[in-house]
């Protein structure tokens, strides 16, 4: 079989390259091994332009954001789906005075994106909360589990996909060609997600994985139409009354399996904030693709051109892969220049050893 491509992984960045790859009419085989708690299919898939206790914009925002409304809706025409982008405010409930002060001053100083909520009164029938409710609007919600479900489908039907675990010993890379079992491609590119750092070609990029793990509860009688946020975030799901509540960051740990502690921990706080009784239907953990510098790995090998990278996209996967799917696919097709804070050749030194 000859393609011209093959990505590895259906991630949200597999997803997104191989779309774009696609689009522009180059032939693709998508290889990926189907793991359930992959970081794509357990994350809360929020785009949140403002993050931290600064309340300010994330990097390349005013760019990002146009880019993912436009193609989010885009995919999902291809894959069947509509409505994959919603619109959904985070209300921000400030916990503390000095946060307060904070958001205060950004409000005056970022009014298109954020303010205080007007519906404060309206909240206190479902949430216990001590000061005041911040809005964050330019805030999305993506149906990305149902977005890669559909997606994958499509793959299927055109024979783009093959369903098993890609094992490097049966890949062989030459100047301008990549051979794996009876499969010969122009380039593999590689959005492996955390796997990406048993990748042999790229495990000295400077990862720094971290776990997180959610709830999945009903809680009947909440609104669906926004995000709601103070120590844990609570994201509505497609279905009726039932919500992601999450997460936390562990930078050790031992395994990739949800925690008693977490669970406690979570179920304890839900008491305490929501006025509304609750139930707990999952529990989901994953690990994130995070690196030191926050900022994707995007382009090909310094020293091996058949090979290519799109990963590292830490927690903010649903916003920065899209945008970077696209610099990748159109760096590879027409040698366009990619982002330099994200082009993988920042790291030529460490990949030429
Ligand atoms: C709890 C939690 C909450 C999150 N919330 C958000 C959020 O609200 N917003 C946001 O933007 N981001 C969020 N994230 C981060 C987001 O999930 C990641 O940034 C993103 O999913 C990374 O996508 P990826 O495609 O690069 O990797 P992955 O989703 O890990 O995909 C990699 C894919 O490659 C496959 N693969 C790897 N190696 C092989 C191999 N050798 N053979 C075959 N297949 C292989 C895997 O099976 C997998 O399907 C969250 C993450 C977690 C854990």
């Amino acid at each position: 079989m000859q393609v011209d491509y093959i990505v590895l992984g259906q991630g949200i960045s597999g997803t997104f390259l191989s779309y774009f790859l696609m689009q522009q009419g180059a032939s693709v085989l998508v290889i990926d091994a189907m793991k359930a708690n992959s970081a794509s299919r357990v994350a809360s898939a929020v785009i949140n332009p403002v993050t931290g206790r600064r309340v300010v914009k994330t990097w390349m925002i005013d760019d990002i954001l146009p880019f993912a409304e436009k193609v989010y809706n885009e995919i999902g025409e291809y894959a069947g789906m509509k409505d994959v982008m919603q619109s959904c405010p985070v209300l921000d409930f400030v916990p503390t005075q000095q946060m307060l002060d904070a958001f205060t001053k950004r409000v005056d100083e970022n009014a298109d994106y954020i303010s205080f909520s007007a519906d404060e009164n309206g909240m206190r029938e479902y949430f216990n909360f001590p000061l005041k409710i911040g809005e964050i609007r330019s805030s999305y919600n993506i149906a990305l589990w149902e977005l890669l479900a559909a997606y994958r489908q499509r793959l299927q039907e055109n024979s783009m996909l093959l369903e098993e675990h890609f094992n490097w010993d049966n890949c062989i890379l030459a100047d301008s060609k990549v051979f794996y079992k009876d499969i010969v491609a122009k380039k593999i590119l590689c959005c492996e997600g955390v796997e990406g750092g048993a990748n042999p070609y790229f495990q000295q990029l400077p990862y720094a994985f971290n776990k997180g793990e959610a709830l999945i509860v009903s809680i009947p009688g909440l609104p669906q139409n926004n995000i709601y946020k103070m120590a844990m975030t609570i994201v509505p799901l497609q279905q009726k009354d039932l919500f992601w509540v999450g997460s936390n960051y562990q930078w050790t740990y031992e395994d990739e399996l949800p925690s008693r502690f977490f669970r406690t921990n979570t179920e304890n706080y839900l008491n305490h904030w929501l006025k509304l009784p609750f139930e707990v239907k999952d529990h989901i953990a994953s690990v994130r693709p995070a690196n030191v510098e926050r900022r994707p790995f995007a382009g090909l090998h310094p020293v091996y051109s058949s090979i290519g990278i799109l990963n590292g996209m830490g927690s903010k996967g649903c916003s920065l892969a899209p945008y970077f799917a696209y610099q990748l696919a159109h760096h590879v097709l027409y040698a366009k220049e990619i982002e330099l804070l994200a082009d993988v050749r920042r790291f030529e030194k460490v990949l030429s050893k």
